[in-house]
Parts: structure tokens; C-alpha cells; sequence
């Protein structure tokens, strides 16, 4: 992969507008995406519209016309304030730009007419942040002559803070702007439809404050982007703050002194530079410099230290990180480092595009594939780990019926308390674990595969053995096959206490699971509820050191051949147990259904 590169990953962005679009949608505030941040990336916002925003605002012009020419389908803000010398531009080309001169006003005025469009506007006001705005006591005078204007149609006002003077978007300052909203709706006797009370820089005014006033939209890039509160510099909760990841590559790793040999005159950029004497350090330097980048807003990855740039180069300090000449260093990125970077037209943008169901099942099943070539030569050293029955357990767990008579629900010692442990933490979420199936027998297995073969012939009565065959092969294992004769196996759902039913899961209807290719855990298209049950039920298993099934997100397995080339061990502990076995130690022990080999 080329370097330096900028590596975009679309889910997280997509991930971070839905969060902060249904959060501030909880008290009725529409977002805007702004896209001067990524330089209008056609890509990004196209992600953007898909998760639904519908108004994408940027302050070029060229950037907007950018995104209309890659077939991008949203309505467009311009959010600088215009140059009277674009206005024809500005009506051609834009839906709607934010204003504060009535000369540049009147000349939209003008090119609308001349047109025939209606240009939209919305007046911005100035609130303290010195940056662009009407001042609230020449607002009404303004307006009246706004409102004579043929071709504009005055949709709302707004104000932008935090920008230039760094002011707070404050609870006070927002319901400033919501009086001069509602007096201005009063004395003209009109209807404001938008109320736009800032950017990113909102966020802690809106997360403390309970009533938004007349406060109806908000401009986002930086939190979007980033997941950033821009004010305090502080993450976001559940957002992502790694969509965007700069790579840049090491061209020399010396030792070198810390401070620089010679007398000290004025650097390339005109600064005189201080250095801290650390004795020798271990000096990388990497192909990228403030040309590509403002550096100030790069972060590294890994326990290194920035020492200082040219224009070509940055140069860090590697301390005790293992880099080589060649090799990659990553940094994530602040706001002024992503809008340089993105930019540059020396820096690749490496988008990674949400997969499509089609590719992340071939995935699937090539991995899958894969897999069970590993499993097949995978080296078993039997640990006599006893069988235990789940049913003579004091677990909450509730038990779905089986095919087999008398199914006792074996699992492993080790899988039996891990079980116990994941029951537990579910108790605490008024939730259970509903185990549909652990130890099976050959026979049990044989049974499965000829029940699913049978309902298979009826429903598709045109298709051959071999067909049939095929399709149950892609969910039930042969009788050899089957982890499930390990007792390290076992399948489970989760019901939920409060609602009386078994969590969604995007295939099930209750314990019924119809078996397609959606069973395969990640795959794109369940539902936003399926996936975060999915995520929940895998992560109880993970966290106990269980792997799930690349197809089923109800099998997971621990210690047997599966699990042991999941984890790259050398050896799995559990083999296979045979029905034999299971009968004699269950004689033996009739009381206690427990097993030694
Ligand atoms: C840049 C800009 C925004 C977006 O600011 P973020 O901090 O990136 O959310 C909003 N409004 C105006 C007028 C802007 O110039």
C-alpha cells in the first residue's frame, strides 16, 4: 500500500452520523453534515447521505460542485459567507448559503431572478465569537429588507461560535438566539423554519441542557469525523475517534544525539528551535512533512515522540518502539491535520468501503473453507477433561428440546463453568441462557443432518441428493465433522426476562432459526437490533475464551480442534467422544452424569 496514506474507514463514519443524528434528534435537532473537513470527498459523502443526512454543507463552492458531479444527491449549503463575486455561482450551483451582507444578498437576489430560481438563506448572527454575523441590533432592519427580496427565500438564522475567539456555545448565548428567533417570527409575522445554534462545539451545550429552546439544527464536521468535542478536546462517548489513520513510512533510524551540534541560527521556517537534551536517541525519520500535513495535529499510534518537521520530513523520537527503515508509522489525526491531509495531493486516500453481503459471505466461506483444512490436520492432545451434565447444574439456564431422547446437555468441566460464569452475568440483566445443544453423539448428529435433509426434499422436491446435500452441508456438520462430539461445543441463545422472549437475532423467530446465509455472524444486512444482540451474545462467550462459528452466530466453541486453530494453539485439548464412552462412565456413575476417558 502506498505511503503516505490516509487510511478511511467509511463504516466508522458512518457509525459516528447515525450516533450523533439520533442523539441530538432526541430533542429534535437536525444535523447537517459539513464536509470541508474531508474536502468534499465524494465517497464519504455518499456514506454520509446513505445513513441519512439530507443537507451536506461545505464553504467552497468547488468542493460542492465536486460532490454534484460525482452524482452525490443531497441539498447543498454553502457556509462561508459568499463572495459577492460568486453570486451567480452561488444560485447556480447551491441550494442555500449562509449570509451576512445585504449587498452580496441582493445580488443573489438578482442572478435568482435573472434564473428563475428561489435561493435560499439564512441569516447569520453575530453572538460574541467576531467571525461572521449580523449584529442582533441591526438583525430586524436587515430582514425588512431581506423580505422585499424577489428569489430568496429567508429560511432561517443562525450563528456560528467557537470558531474564532473560541466562545462558548453556552446555554445563555442559545437562547439568545431562540428569542431573536421568536421575536423576529412575531414582528414579521413569519415562520422560521430552521435555527441553526452552531457546530461541533454545541455538543456540551446540548448534552447539559434540557430544553433546546427553538434551537432545531446544528452543522457537524469535526465530531463526525473525528468524534471529537472540539471545545475541550475530549472523545465523544460511542463514537469513533480512528475513521481517519495516517501512515507514513521510515527512510533513516540512527542513533543520534538529542540536541544538534554547531550554533544555532534560524531553522527553515524562520523559528529559532529549542531542544530538550535526552543524550542519544534512537532518531526516525519519516517520508512526510508539513507540506503534507500539519503536524501539530498528528498523534502517534505508538509510544514515539514527535521531535519536529521540514516540509519534507518529521522526525521522531522512537524510544523503545521497534521500527525499521521501510517500515510503517501510524498517527491518528486532530482537525487541522485531517483538513491539510486531506488536501494533499501527495497523501493517498485509502477509502475502505463497507463490504456488500455478497463479498463478506464469499469471505465467509472462503475462510470457512480454509478453516477446515486446519482443523483436519489440527493434533489433539486429550487433557481427560470430565463431561458434565448442564441439567444437573444449579445455572439459570433454560434448556431447548432436543431430537435426541433423554439429551442430557454435556459439555466439558472447563465449558460447564464458564457456562456458569456467562449465566451469572446475565442473571444481573434480567436475561438467560437458553443452551440449545452441547455434547452430541454420532448418532444424535447423523439424526440432525437426515432431519434437515428430509425437510429439504420437500421443500425443494426438484433437487438431486447431491444438491441437497450441499446446502445442508453449509450449516450441519457430517457426524465426523461436528465439534459437538468434543463436549467443547455448544449452542446457545439468550432470552430476555422483561420482554418474555428470545432476543432477535435477525434469523430467529423465537428458538426457530431459519438457516441462510445471514446466520453468518457479521454479516451487513440484520438489522442495527440483531447486531448489537449478536455483538452481546459473542461477546459473553468471547470474553470466556470461546470462538464462534464463522456461520452460526449460536455455536461456540472451546478446547477442541475449532477453537485450537482459531487461537493458533499448537494443540487442541478435546477430542472426540464417543457414544460408548458417555454410556459406560454414565453406568458407573449413575447419580453424577460425569465421564473420565
Ligand atoms: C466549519 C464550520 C462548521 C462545522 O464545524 P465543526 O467544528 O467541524 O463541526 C459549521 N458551521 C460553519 C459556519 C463552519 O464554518
Amino acid at each position: 500500500m502506498p505511503t503516505p496514506r490516509i487510511d478511511i474507514n467509511l463504516n466508522k463514519i458512518a457509525h459516528n452520523a447515525k450516533t450523533l443524528s439520533s442523539l441530538f434528534q432526541e430533542k429534535g435537532i437536525d444535523i447537517i453534515a459539513v464536509t470541508k473537513g474531508v474536502c468534499a470527498h465524494p465517497h464519504i459523502a455518499n456514506i454520509l447521505v446513505k445513513n441519512g443526512v439530507t443537507i451536506l454543507a461545505d464553504s467552497r463552492i468547488a468542493n460542492i460542485k465536486k460532490m454534484q458531479e460525482a452524482g452525490v444527491k443531497a441539498t447543498f449549503l454553502l457556509i462561508r459567507t459568499p463572495m459577492i463575486s460568486q453570486s451567480e455561482s452561488v444560485v447556480l450551483d447551491t441550494d442555500m448559503s449562509l449570509n451576512s451582507e445585504l449587498s452580496v444578498i441582493k445580488k443573489l437576489s438578482e442572478f435568482a431572478l435573472l434564473h428563475g430560481k428561489v435561493h435560499k438563506i439564512i441569516l447569520m448572527v453575530e453572538l460574541g465569537d467576531l467571525r461572521e454575523g449580523i449584529l442582533p441590533s441591526q438583525l430586524e432592519n436587515t430582514i425588512k429588507k431581506v423580505l422585499t427580496l424577489k428569489g430568496i427565500h429567508l429560511e432561517g438564522i443562525g450563528t456560528n461560535l467557537a470558531c474564532f475567539s473560541g466562545v462558548k456555545p453556552t446555554t445563555e448565548k442559545m437562547e439568545l438566539l431562540s428569542s431573536i428567533a421568536i421575536s423576529i417570527e412575531k414582528k414579521f409575522r413569519i415562520k422560521l423554519s430552521m435555527i441553526s445554534g452552531g457546530n461541533s462545539a454545541n455538543y456540551n451545550w446540548f448534552s447539559t441542557t434540557k430544553d433546546v429552546g427553538r434551537i432545531n439544527n446544528l452543522r457537524l464536521g469535526e465530531s463526525i469525523f473525528l468524534g471529537y468535542e472540539p471545545l475541550t478536546g475530549r472523545p465523544i462517548p460511542k463514537l469513533y475517534q480512528d475513521a481517519f489513520i495516517m501512515t507514513a513510512e521510515v527512510i533513516e533510524l540512527k542513533n543520534k544525539s538529542s540536541v544538534p551540534d554547531g550554533e544555532i541560527g534560524l531553522d527553515a521556517f524562520g523559528n529559532k528551535p529549542k531542544f530538550k537534551d535526552q543524550g542519544m536517541i534512537r532518531r526516525a525519520i519519516l517520508a512526510i512533512g508539513v507540506q503534507d500535513v500539519m503536524v501539530a495535529g498528528l498523534t502517534p499510534k505508538l509510544d514515539t515522540e514527535i521531535l519536529g518537521a521540514g516540509s519534507d520530513h518529521i522526525i521522531i523520537n522512537a524510544k523503545k518502539e521497534e521500527l525499521k527503515v521501510g517500515g510503517e508509522v501510524s498517527f491518528t489525526l486532530k482537525y487541522g491535520a485531517l483538513v491539510t491531509a486531506m488536501n494533499s495531493s501527495y497523501i493517498f486516500k485509502n477509502i475502505k468501503t463497507p463490504i456488500t453481503a455478497k463479498e463478506y459471505c464469499a469471505i465467509v466461506e472462503e475462510k470457512d473453507k480454509f478453516h477446515k483444512k486446519k482443523t483436519a490436520i489440527m493434533v489433539v492432545k486429550e487433557n481427560n477433561s470430565p463431561l458434565m451434565s448442564l441439567q444437573d447444574s444449579d445455572f439459570n439456564l433454560i434448556f431447548e428440546k432436543s431430537i435426541q431422547k433423554n439429551y442430557r446437555y454435556l459439555v466439558r468441566k472447563e465449558v460447564y463453568e464458564k457456562i456458569g460464569r456467562i449465566s451469572r452475568l446475565l442473571d444481573n440483566q434480567g436475561k438467560k441462557l437458553i443452551i440449545r445443544s452441547a455434547w452430541r453423539s454420532f448418532e444424535h448428529q447423523q439424526k440432525l443432518w437426515n432431519q434437515k435433509v428430509s425437510f429439504l426434499k420437500k421443500k425443494y422436491p426438484k433437487k438431486t441428493v447431491e444438491e441437497i446435500s450441499k446446502i445442508v452441508s453449509r450449516f450441519i456438520a457430517t457426524e465426523k465433522q461436528s465439534t459437538h462430539s468434543t463436549g467443547g461445543a455448544v449452542d446457545a441463545l439468550i432470552y430476555d426476562l422483561q420482554k418474555k422472549c428470545v432476543l432477535d437475532f435477525g434469523t430467529n423467530d423465537g428458538l426457530q432459526i431459519d438457516l441462510n446465509e445471514k446466520c453468518y455472524p457479521k454479516h451487513p444486512s440484520i438489522s442495527e437490533e440483531a447486531r448489537k444482540n449478536r455483538k452481546f451474545l459473542m461477546e459473553l462467550f468471547e470474553n470466556e475464551d470461546f470462538v464462534c462459528d464463522h456461520k452460526e452466530y449460536w455455536h461456540f466453541d472451546y478446547g477442541n480442534i475449532g477453537w485450537a486453530v482459531e487461537k493458533n494453539k499448537k494443540y487442541a485439548n478435546y477430542g472426540i467422544l464417543k457414544e460408548s464412552y458417555v454410556q459406560s462412565a454414565a453406568l458407573d456413575y449413575p447419580d453424577k452424569v460425569f465421564f473420565y476417558l
